[in-house]
């Protein structure tokens, strides 16, 4: 038998179950197809800083899987024709759960058994599938904490080896990678980024031994550190399915087995993958996740229209430094560390007061990681609108974030080079620094340094007070 196996979020030959499957029973005919979005329908097409880790994920997968064809259109029409002319039997791909691929993959799944094709679909990029765990009373879960524990109890089945013996089956035509112009040109932002990432299978696996022979240790406490380097970066990776999460989970068990020193660290590592997928959980059961507010009483808050402030803060010129050294880091490496992603969405919700709509939107234009369902509920989480969300009221102090989290200032000196003469005591609010210890460093602020687009505590007054609309639309709800 030859089977075409559509590969999607799934850049990989092991713990690969569509490809495994295909190779027990027959030829391989491996077809990736790039979906230009006004073809899917998709409202949050793919960015930039994605397209780029596209490009290089795809050159390590034909290495690969020599034999890949490559196709640029619409699935619905190009699976049923590349099935027909290479006379396959089978059609095999493993699951996405994003709203846009679920109704297309479901229609291509019955328009292709009526045509006599087998087609099967398989679990592959998520530990629990959204529909396998519910509450007591029947529903979804909307709360992490309760989805953690009962996910907890489940069993992970063992991640499966590369297809011992794999067959391709020939076909004429696809295109070339070049073709897709996934790049960017003119300028080429993202020169360099091939010395920061190593997109691929082989990159994923070693980024994950890596993490988990240097990073682990401590990752419980110091993930919270910009500075330091204990988180994995993993989430690219993940992303495009070059590695499962199946892998990830039993290689960190592996290591927590075998040094039990390791234990608490490991579990908080897989608390954050099951992070993962809870958003995903939440996006399967509430497709609008990525356009809506959850909570609808937030859509009376009173957002403010951007103006020059949503460009400041995509180029890092707030004036408050550890939000200024996250979006450089950002749009200098297309990553950004979690908690400096919370300060920066926090301060574009509550001290700019701009709608999360406009950060979700930068954030999956710039984020190698870019992720409908984690960015969406990352940015809904902070503005306080989604489910199991950070209360409106906590406003995140970007000066007293940056004291705890880089304490010494390293972060911020990295990113934010003209302020790398100034003192650690004055680094995070370079606004309040005497005069002596700015001319000390060379800085003149709203010269060489932005001064303040906002004052905090007058910033902070005035997102609490918008809130307060939020608060009443909830009563009036009631
Ligand atoms: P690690 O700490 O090493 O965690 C391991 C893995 O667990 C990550 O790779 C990721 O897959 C998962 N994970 C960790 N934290 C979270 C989380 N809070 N939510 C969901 N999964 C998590 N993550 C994305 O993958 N894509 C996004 O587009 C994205 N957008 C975000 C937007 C905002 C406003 C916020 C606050 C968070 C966002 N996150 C997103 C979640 C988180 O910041 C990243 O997953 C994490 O920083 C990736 O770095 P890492 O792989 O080194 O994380």
């Amino acid at each position: 038998m030859t089977t075409l196996v559509w590969f999607r979020q799934d850049l990989r030959i092991k713990d690969n179950p569509a490809l495994f499957e295909a190779a027990k029973s027959g030829r391989v005919l491996p077809v990736f197809i790039l979906e230009p979005a006004d073809k899917t329908g998709e409202t949050h097409p793919l960015g930039g800083a994605s397209r780029w880790w596209l490009h290089h994920s795809l050159k390590a997968l034909q290495q690969d899987l020599p034999g890949l064809v490559l196709l640029k259109g619409s699935a619905r029409h190009l699976i049923p024709e590349v099935a027909k002319q290479a006379g396959v039997e089978a059609v095999f791909w493993n699951r996405c759960y994003e709203p846009h691929a679920i109704e297309r993959d479901t229609d291509l799944k019955s328009s292709l058994k009526d045509d006599g094709y087998e087609v099967k679909s398989f679990k592959a990029s998520l530990l629990y599938e959204p529909w396998e765990l519910e509450t007591q009373s029947g529903g979804p879960y909307k709360v992490y904490s309760p989805f953690w524990k009962a996910a907890r109890q489940i069993e992970i089945d063992d991640a499966l080896p590369a297809p011992e013996k794999l067959e391709i089956a020939d076909y004429d035509g696809g295109e070339e990678l070049e073709s897709f112009d996934l790049l960017p040109k003119k300028p080429d932002w993202a020169k360099g980024w091939e010395g920061l990432w190593t997109p691929g299978e082989a990159g994923a696996s070693e980024r994950l031994g890596s993490f988990l022979e240097e990073g682990l240790k401590g990752y419980g406490k110091l993930r919270n550190r910009p500075d330091l380097p204990n988180v994995s970066r993993l989430s690219p990776h993940l992303h495009f399915g070059e590695i499962s999460p199946r892998q990830i989970w039993h290689a960190t068990q592996d290591v927590m087995d075998r040094r039990s020193s390791l234990g608490d660290d490991g579990m908080k590592f897989l608390s954050e993958i099951a992070w993962r997928e809870f958003s995903h959980n939440l996006l399967y059961h509430f497709p609008k996740l990525p356009s809506e507010n959850w909570r609808s009483t937030f859509d009376e808050y009173p957002w403010k229209e951007p103006e020059g402030e949503l460009v400041k803060w995509q180029k890092g010129q707030t004036g408050y430094p550890i939000v200024d050294a996250g979006m450089r880091e950002l749009w200098q490496t297309g990553y950004m560390h979690n908690r400096v992603r919370m300060i920066a969405a926090s301060f574009l919700i509550k001290h700019l007061r701009l709608h999360w709509r406009h950060g979700e939107a930068w954030f999956r234009d710039t984020l190698v990681d870019a992720d409908l369902a984690n960015n969406s509920a990352g940015w809904q989480w902070v503005a306080g609108s989604g489910a199991d969300a950070a209360p409106y009221f906590r406003v995140f102090n970007p000066i007293t974030q940056g004291e705890k989290f880089d304490p010494d200032g390293d972060y911020i000196r990295q990113w934010v080079p003209e302020l790398r003469e100034l003192e650690t005591q004055y680094l995070f609010a370079p606004f309040d620094a005497p005069a002596e210890a700015l001319e000390k460093a060379g800085i003149k602020l709203g010269d060489t340094y932005p001064k303040p687009l906002v004052d905090h505590a007058k910033a902070r007054e005035a997102a609490l007070e918008g809130y307060e609309v939020v608060k009443q639309a909830g009563q009036d709800d009631a």
